[in-house]
């Protein structure tokens, strides 16, 4: 074996003394993890915290059903992903503002039969980062599939949740779960039954303690939350702006794919053009006002900015800072 190919191992045995990092363990949850699963940071007087709820793994067909599968299998290629499946992040974020400690989107929780056993992690990583549950004072959902949920009805949750507790999310996603429509998301086989009893008991678990907005709501000084719909009728973003600073969470208004290729069309989304133009015009957005982009599904901590390329977009990933 050449030199090259010993210190370029991703697994296997010890070399020279160093333990392969498959060794660690790196889904392992609590104090002794050894991938980072939370990134904090300022905007102006506000703390911001993303938290990674872990990876799904899914089909890559789901990051752009409507492109030509040669060019899709190039992209992944040219990403250095594998053709046929790979680890969709899944991020989280939590929010203080004054007096209010505000969870943006609640992870997947326990994994309903669809064999996604790494994500579902953000109640012990909240835990880990020494935010308890009982004293958030406010969730806002993005929207409410599974993957943003989810973690609200994991057993013993709810219990832990104060009994003040506001929950909010667009009168529209609401309205959409009584009876969602399908038709035009392309999902792996499970997954349409497995959101629609998700929502469905979210909805009854805790349908009392929503709030819902129509188009816009400041939940908190600096906390703006805004329904874009595409991806979900009632799919909201959150940008959370102070002194001067601005950060916007997007939920599953962008993926990874959708720098490069914004058109192409997202397995989960319930109207694929709707969700294409409300990607293209954050993007936009985003670019001219060099603002930072958190999204549930961009690699942790998913922070940084967009800048226009051609007639696409460039994803900028911040420095770390420390
Ligand atoms: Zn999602």
């Amino acid at each position: 074996m050449s030199q090259a190919e010993t210190t370029n191992r991703v697994s296997g045995p010890p070399q020279n003394g160093i333990p392969a990092p498959n060794a660690f363990h790196p889904g392992k949850s609590g104090s002794s993890e050894l991938v980072p699963s939370r990134y904090a940071l300022k905007i102006g007087e506000i703390d911001v915290m993303v938290v990674s709820d872990g990876v799904l793994p899914l089909p890559t067909q789901m990051m752009g059903h409507n492109a030509d599968p040669a060019i899709r299998a190039n992209w992944m290629a040219n990403m250095f992903l594998p053709p046929d499946a790979f680890d969709w992040p899944l991020n989280a974020v939590v929010v203080r503002s004054g007096a209010q400690t505000i969870l943006l989107d609640a992870g997947l929780g326990l994994d309903p039969d669809l064999h996604l056993p790494r994500a579902g992690q953000l109640v012990q990583r909240l835990a880990a980062a020494d935010i308890d549950l009982s004293a958030v004072t406010d969730i806002v959902l993005t929207h409410l599939h599974m993957d943003h949920i989810g973690g609200l009805l994991v057993e013993g949750v709810k219990e832990r949740l104060r009994p003040d507790l506001t929950i909010h999310a667009a009168a529209l996603e609401v309205e959409f779960w009584k009876n969602p429509d399908f038709s035009h998301t392309r999902m792996p086989e499970g997954f349409p039954a497995a959101l629609r009893v998700t929502a469905k008991r979210f909805l009854e678990e805790y349908g009392n303690r929503i709030r819902t907005f129509d188009e816009k709501y400041e939940v908190a000084p600096g906390v703006t939350v805004r329904r874009t719909g595409g991806h979900t009728p009632g799919h909201a973003v959150i940008r959370i702006a102070s002194g001067g600073e601005a950060l916007t969470f997007a939920g599953d208004a962008v993926f990874a794919v959708g720098f490069d290729q914004p058109g192409w069309h997202n397995g989960f989304e319930h109207d694929p053009d709707e969700a294409a133009r409300v990607r293209v015009d954050l993007l936009r957005q985003l670019a001219e006002t060099r603002e930072l982009l958190v999204a549930t599904h961009l690699p942790f901590p998913s922070l940084g900015r967009v800048a226009v390329a051609g007639d696409a977009f460039r994803w900028v990933p911040v420095f770390w800072d420390y």
